[in-house]
């Protein structure tokens, strides 16, 4: 059998966390927060956290490049902090379905005696017999199809685990009962403890929406979690809107597109291009939409060159180091907070009102600036389309 420690690195969420992980498992979400991003803890849990967000929201069925280690508790934990202050339903079911689908297909590479512990840990009447029993015989077309299996599990803990799963095949009736325990194969209670994992993650609603800020507010404290949150939100802005209006907004030599540009990010060229000193969030934010808009390193610099503190050699770095991570710049919601959205100076209507969506059929708020161009961009492409097909229109 496995060590156990390496069991709890590869399913956090079992209770033996408890105790051999006690240090880590006993903490408050604050102190487990400070902890975990103190220097040198876990260089790499931000971007793991984020990866996984990204599987997530591209619907990729499996978490890609996970590791099994410490780190992988902290992820977990994380998780659950996030998912709670997050909030959102629809992003958490995402989270939540990528990571127990995960669980699932570890869960059935593990050999008998892991299973095993795994089960009686969750405290699962579950017994293992040496010999397996024959608990169906089909016979189709002539041929046999025999079901064995060297576990069963009483039907009591088989109802919880399957209280949320309505599949016929899962009801009592359709499976083998034998003295108040039902023969099952470890890849079906698998299943059932990935709904059991689902479920943990997705456990805590109904939050006071008062206490819940506070909480959240609280936990910004940690400067690292707070980025994580902002990241994790823009990303979420901008892909929940992906869809109907989608173009390549990318830079192309020779073409424009700052015209369609929203009122936050032409607020802030222009100061640039005024040679105003702008602020650090303002830099980050202008830069993370440039790279987004994969616009060339030394065309970023230029924007840059005007500042009053202009350093090529430390902003090239800067240019590199956000194109090397690859950051989502900040959502609508963010660049509000940060009193950055200038819809209202600019009386923007696109921005105050929205749009109407027609795959949605209902008025839709601007999410994210990233959106308002593809969006601005989409409008443009129509028009010059019916102004070729009609070229009279023009002067109509
Ligand atoms: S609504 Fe969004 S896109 Fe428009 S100015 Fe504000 S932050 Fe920018």
């Amino acid at each position: 059998m496995s060590d156990i420690y390496d069991l709890v690195k590869r399913y956090p969420w079992l209770p033996s966390l408890k105790t051999y992980y006690s240090d880590i498992a006993s903490k408050n979400p604050l102190d487990f927060l400070n902890d975990i991003f103190s220097p040198n803890k876990s260089p790499d849990l931000g971007n793991r956290v984020l990866n996984l967000f990204f599987d997530a929201f591209n619907n990729i069925e499996q978490i890609s490049g996970i590791d099994f280690d410490e780190t992988n508790i902290y992820i977990y934990l994380i998780l659950r902090i996030l998912l709670y202050v997050l909030n959102d339903k629809i992003l958490s079911n995402r989270v939540a379905n990528i990571y127990s689908k995960t669980t699932y297909n570890e869960l059935n590479k593990e050999n008998e005696y892991n299973l095993y512990y795994i089960y009686k840990d969750l405290d699962l009447n579950v017994i293992y017999e040496e010999n397996p029993t024959i608990y169906k015989k089909i016979v189709l077309k002539s041929q046999e199809e025999i079901s064995k299996t060297n576990f069963k599990i009483s039907y009591i803990d088989y109802l919880k685990l399957a209280s949320n799963l309505k599949d016929d095949y899962r009801k009592l009736v359709n499976n083998a009962l034998q003295h108040g325990y039902i023969y099952i194969k470890p890849e079906n209670l698998n299943r059932l403890l990935q709904e059991h994992v689902r479920m943990k993650l997705l456990a805590r609603n109904n939050k006071n929406s008062i206490n819940l800020e506070v909480f959240k507010e609280k936990l910004f404290e940690v400067q690292e979690f707070k980025n994580l949150y902002n990241s994790i939100i823009s990303i979420w802005e901008l892909k929940k809107d992906e869809f109907e209006y989608k173009v390549d907004i990318k830079f192309k030599e020779g073409q424009d597109i700052s015209k369609i540009f929203p009122p936050c990010i032409r607020e802030i060229l222009s100061k640039a291009q005024e040679g105003q000193n702008l602020i650090h969030t303002e830099r980050l934010f202008i830069l993370w939409v440039l790279n987004a808009l994969k616009y060339p390193e030394d065309k970023i610099i230029e924007v840059f060159s005007t500042l009053p503190d202009f350093d090529r050699e430390k902003t090239a770095y800067q240019v590199k180091y956000a194109i090397k991570k690859g950051y989502t710049p900040y959502s609508c919601k963010s660049l509000k907070s940060y009193t950055l959205c200038m819809a209202i100076k600019y009386g923007d209507k696109l921005c105050t009102d929205g749009y109407f969506s027609n795959k949605l059929q209902e008025q839709r708020k601007i999410s994210h600036p990233l959106f308002y161009i593809q969006y601005k961009q989409f409008v443009e492409s129509i028009k010059n389309t019916s102004e070729k097909t009609n070229p009279n229109d023009k002067n109509a």
